[in-house]
């Protein structure tokens, strides 16, 4: 066999928002892509019109386009494999139907949905495939010229692969190995359906594959029962050489308890299960998204290529995508299923948030504080993500525990950086800090030391530690408590000269001032 440029495809359906889980089945396609210096394609299966959802197709689009994921071909991006979209091939697809009819390995089908429903009836575990077939009306039990008939008069049918029982159909997996599975317990699976003229998944898939020359099939695992299936109609199609290898990809599961992802998960433990914000349009509900909640797109991708996946000895977790396309093995790709840790995902967004330049977080900051009602300028907001960034925040887990954790969001400075924009308006007398720090000639030597600081004439970081510093130490003081409750309100923040310097002197006085007529 002859080598093969590499050719993958990313093939969703536009039902909906893309799942996180999609965007994972994407990145690790583009990554064999670049890796193998082959193409990735994007074809939009929409052979099933009763599911398509309006704004799903351009959701997608926006979402690979946020992450950094680039396609080659398809639908919005040109090639010259197309059209893209499979509700345009459907006359690709009415040829090919007909090839397996004109070789027998197809059927034509009329069984009303009540006809099934009244085999199913009598029938136990009924299921139409080689042992029931020929009690069923179809092109097998009736004449060509019944058929005919049938098909003139506008009775409507579908057209059934036809399985034959008894056989090893082998899927050879790159990630599974071989996976095989007896043709016996397969049914006669719908390929066409005359009422809408549009093939079935099964076919347009296979069909598209085989005509976009595409070599690997890289999507989740719950496609895995579909594939001996897959396998046959290549077989029938004598396409059998140039079959796509197949790699089933492990499920993503939740991230407490068993079972599959899901978006309740999500909304319980308040993580996005969607790249970007969705606005659902029948029922109006927005659903969260990963760009919206603060995440930088780095961190994403390198976040989900993680799942199901790691470089072993070759390199740390922090990876580029560039690395990622270095490093990333399709063979070594995990079968088992693999946990959601949807902590870990804020943690690599701390550490993409601390890569970044400090002014890079001002407009995600600036939007918290107009939230807020503060007008903050840009260089205001770059002090105090320089000086707050490393900080640890409390929060309260999907469990109601109370935890620690990095800042990981712009959202997570506010309640650490109130402040710096807003000045203590009273003061807890019964909080720890306070009470512990200010006592009864306290007042007194805030006094003191505010006529001190207003002789200051360099009022900056440095400029305040240059005079203060001896200052202190000459008079055996020690202020720096008392005086992170008049400018703070609470045992919390940066190094004092640092805060005192970016209030200014006005600010810094005015607070002092007020902390000692309030707590006297
Ligand atoms: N249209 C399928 C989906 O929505 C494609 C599955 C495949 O990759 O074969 O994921």
């Amino acid at each position: 066999m002859t080598e093969r440029k590499v050719r993958v495809r990313f093939a969703p359906s536009p039902t909906g928002p893309l799942h996180i889980g999609g965007v994972r089945t994407a990145l690790y396609n583009y990554l064999f892509a670049r890796q193998h210096g082959g193409d990735l394609i994007f074809r939009i299966e929409d052979t099933d019109s009763t599911r398509f959802v309006p704004g799903a197709e351009e959701y997608i689009i926006e979402s690979f386009k946020w992450l950094g994921i680039q396609f080659d071909e398809g639908v919005s991006f040109g090639g010259n494999h197309g059209p893209y979209r499979q509700s345009e091939r459907r006359d690709i697809y009415k040829k090919y139907v007909q090839v397996l009819l004109d070789a027998g390995r197809a059927y034509i089908a009329f069984d009303t949905p009540e006809e099934l429903d009244a085999k199913r009836a009598t029938i136990e575990n009924f299921q139409y495939d080689a042992s029931t077939r020929l009690q069923m009306r179809n092109s097998l039990t009736l004449s060509q010229e019944e058929v005919d008939a049938l098909i003139a008069e506008g009775q409507q049918y579908v057209v059934r692969f036809k399985i034959e029982p008894g056989r090893d159909v082998v899927v050879d997996d790159l990630i599974r190995g071989k996976v095989t599975i007896n043709s016996n317990v397969l049914d006669d699976k719908v390929l066409y359906k005359s009422a809408d003229e549009l093939p079935t998944y099964h076919l347009a898939n296979i069909v598209d594959d085989h005509l976009m020359e595409v070599t690997h099939v890289i999507r989740g695992e719950e496609w895995l029962p579909s594939a001996p299936l897959h396998v046959l109609l290549y077989e029938a199609f004598e396409w059998a050489d140039t079959m796509p290898r197949f790699a089933h990809l492990p499920l993503l599961l939740k991230p407490i308890g068993n079972g599959k992802l899901s978006k309740r998960d999500g909304d319980k433990l308040g993580f996005p299960v969607f790249p970007l914000e969705w606005h659902d349009p029948k029922s109006g509900e927005i659903s969260s998204g990963y760009r919206e909640k603060g995440y930088l797109p780095q961190a994403v991708v390198n976040f989900l290529a993680l799942l199901g996946w790691n470089p072993g000895e070759a390199h740390d977790e922090m990876m580029s995508l560039e690395e990622l396309v270095q490093y990333f093995d399709l063979g070594k790709c995990s079968k088992n299923g693999a946990k959601f840790d949807y902590v870990k995902a804020a943690w690599f967004n701390h550490q993409y948030l601390l890569q970044q330049p400090d002014e890079a977080w001002a407009p995600a900051f600036g939007k918290v504080l107009s939230e807020q009602g503060i007008d903050a300028t840009t260089a205001q907001m770059t002090e105090v993500v320089r000086m707050m960034k490393t900080k640890v925040i409390e929060y309260v887990d999907g469990q109601g525990n109370k935890k620690k954790r990095n800042i990981s969001f712009a959202s997570d400075l506010w309640p650490l950086t109130k402040f710096f924009f807003v000045a203590p308006a009273e003061f807890d007398r019964e909080d720890k800090f306070i009470k512990k720090n200010w006592k009864e000639d306290t007042a007194n030597e805030m006094r003191n030391f505010a006529e001190r600081l207003a002789q200051v004439a360099d009022f900056t970081a440095e400029g305040l530690k240059a005079e203060i510093d001896p200052w202190v130490e000459q008079n055996e003081l020690r202020p720096w408590n008392a005086w992170r409750v008049c400018l703070v309100g609470a045992g919390q923040g940066p190094d004092m000269y640092e805060l005192a310097a970016f209030l200014g002197k006005e600010e810094t006085l005015n607070r002092m001032q007020f902390a000692i007529a309030n707590l006297g």
